[in-house]
């Protein structure tokens, strides 16, 4: 049988159309099967593509093309679910229940507002429309199905592009309630023991980082610091391919990043800057979450070129040859002054 590869009658999704159908899934912690089964509808048909479901429910999809193995390959994770409310386990009749760190007072006040949507089966969500133009995403839930979508994306640009490579993603359940997801890949790491977690997220930006400037390269979150070389080939990739990025500690926040280090892997972060973090705006009220388009494109272009990219010579000495090399240049100085030393 002749192998799928990608010509001009594959119906390729552009990003609009991936964002439009990401976005309008509803979904909340322990419920996102709405969003699992949009991200197997998206990507079934995209070459080089395999998806496998683990036994926690996470996705998981690997692209493998050419001979070429990437190493080490990246793994790039995004969350499927989002705060919101589901149907309390067990009730006789419906309770609901909120899930996810939003302050108990700001969802009571919105739901007294009329903002909580109409049930969709065991969940419901907050009922704003989704809304994309060239500059803005607005939606109720982009935390973290923007991620989601930016994992799409990528796949589906590298397959466009016919890329060589390998890269590996997974789309998890349950962040909102303490990374379970995650956690379980991580004990079962279906990857390469070297290969890297790269949690793609949105994150509230602090510490200098703007809404519009850039994806941010997370040097940590509230929890811990990441994978010091993880991180410069982030940055080093960033300014070989002229995109825009920001070096920050996003510690607003913690991300999958932090569990999946924890349990023994490398592991960092990229984020896109999020207007209205957990749907709380400037006035403690219940908002959309925004977005940039800018910064989801770059992300984009960033993944795209970092999964591409064999990382072993990236251009850049290692600390260890730089410090050697001076050592070398100055050991006249060295030799001089070790004399006047008693
Ligand atoms: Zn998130």
């Amino acid at each position: 049988m002749e192998k799928r590869r990608y010509d001009a009658c594959m119906a390729v999704p552009n990003l609009a159309t991936i964002l439009k159908r990401i976005l309008k899934q509803p979904t909340a912690p322990f419920h996102e099967y709405h969003v699992r089964a949009e991200i197997e509808a998206l990507l079934k048909d995209c070459p080089h593509v395999k998806l496998k479901r683990d036994k926690f429910g996470n996705l998981l999809a690997t692209y493998k093309h050419g001979k070429t193995k990437a190493s080490p390959a990246w793994v790039l994770a995004a969350h499927m679910d989002h705060p919101g409310f589901v149907k309390k386990p067990g009730a006789k009749k419906t309770e609901w229940e909120f899930l996810g760190g939003v302050p108990p007072e700001l969802v009571e006040q919105g739901v007294a507002r009329g903002l909580r949507s109409k049930p969709v089966g065991e969940i419901a969500t907050w009922n704003f429309p989704t809304q994309i133009s060239f500059e803005k995403v607005e939606a109720a839930a982009c935390d973290d199905l923007i991620g989601c979508a930016v994992i799409i994306a990528t796949l589906w640009e590298l397959a466009s592009l016919n890329l060589s490579t390998t890269c590996h993603a997974v789309f998890t359940r349950a962040e909102e309630m303490g990374f379970l997801g995650a956690w379980h890949c991580a004990q079962k790491w279906p990857f390469g023991k070297k290969d890297i977690f790269l949690s793609i997220e949105t994150s509230r930006p602090v510490n200098g980082a703007v809404m519009g400037g850039g994806p941010v390269v997370r040097v940590g979150d509230r929890l811990s610091v990441f994978d010091s070389d993880a991180v410069s080939i982030l940055t080093t990739t960033a300014k070989e391919q002229g995109i825009r990025v920001q070096r920050c500690l996003l510690d607003a926040g913690a991300c999958e990043a932090t569990a999946v280090q924890a349990a023994g892997f490398r592991a960092a972060g990229v984020s896109i800057p999020l207007g209205n973090y957990h749907n709380i705006d400037s006035s403690k009220q219940i908002a959309p979450e925004y977005v940039m388009m800018n910064d989801v494109r770059s992300l984009i272009d960033l993944l795209k070129a970092l999964v591409a990219t064999q990382h072993d010579g990236i251009g850049e000495r290692t600390i260890r040859e730089r410090v050697e090399m001076r050592m070398e240049e100055h050991a006249a100085h060295l030799k001089a002054a070790a004399k006047l030393f008693k």
